[in-house]
């Protein structure tokens, strides 16, 4: 098979703090994301995708939050690790599309360099990254500011 499609899907809580890393981003804000790792909500869907597409069982799995070596991990890391993972198997990420849910912190100043950075870990081209962002109109848990969750969509595709 040439082509694999996966979607992975994470939330993390929110509470008071002083930043959030998002997509391999520090983003100062009154704010901090309640994790294990690091807590990289973005990164934690985009290989849960990666994984997805390949068959490759989930992060839970492969990164257990009940191993003291993922404490506080860098999920930049751990992605670079599923990426190597599935280069070995044969495939690249051919594109990826994001859509982060929150109403804090605001995505739009930060889209452009969470793009860099994500494309900088997965070692692919820029354009092959797409980041979205919604609020949830203040409706349920998302839109009361009680978390944040992340929807990634990625293409994987052979590579020569
Ligand atoms: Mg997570």
């Amino acid at each position: 098979m040439t082509l694999r499609i996966g979607q992975g899907f994470d939330i993390h809580r929110l509470e008071s703090g002083d930043g959030v890393t998002l997509g391999g981003l520090w983003i100062a804000c009154p704010y901090r994301l309640v994790a294990h790792s690091d807590g990289d909500v973005v990164l934690h869907a985009v290989m849960d995708a990666m994984l997805g597409a390949l068959a490759l069982g989930d992060i839970g799995e492969l990164f257990p939050d009940t191993d003291a070596r993922y404490q506080g991990a860098d999920s930049a890391q751990l992605t670079r690790i599923v990426r190597d993972r599935c280069r070995h198997l044969g495939y690249v990420v051919g594109n990826l599309d994001l859509t982060i849910l929150c109403e804090q912190p605001k995505i739009s100043p930060h889209r452009a360099t969470m793009r860099e950075v994500i494309a900088q870990v997965l070692d692919i081209p820029v354009d092959r990254i797409s980041v979205k962002a919604t609020t949830c109109e203040q409706l349920g848990s998302i839109g009361r500011g009680e978390g944040l969750a992340v929807q990634a969509i990625v293409l994987m595709l052979a590579h020569a």
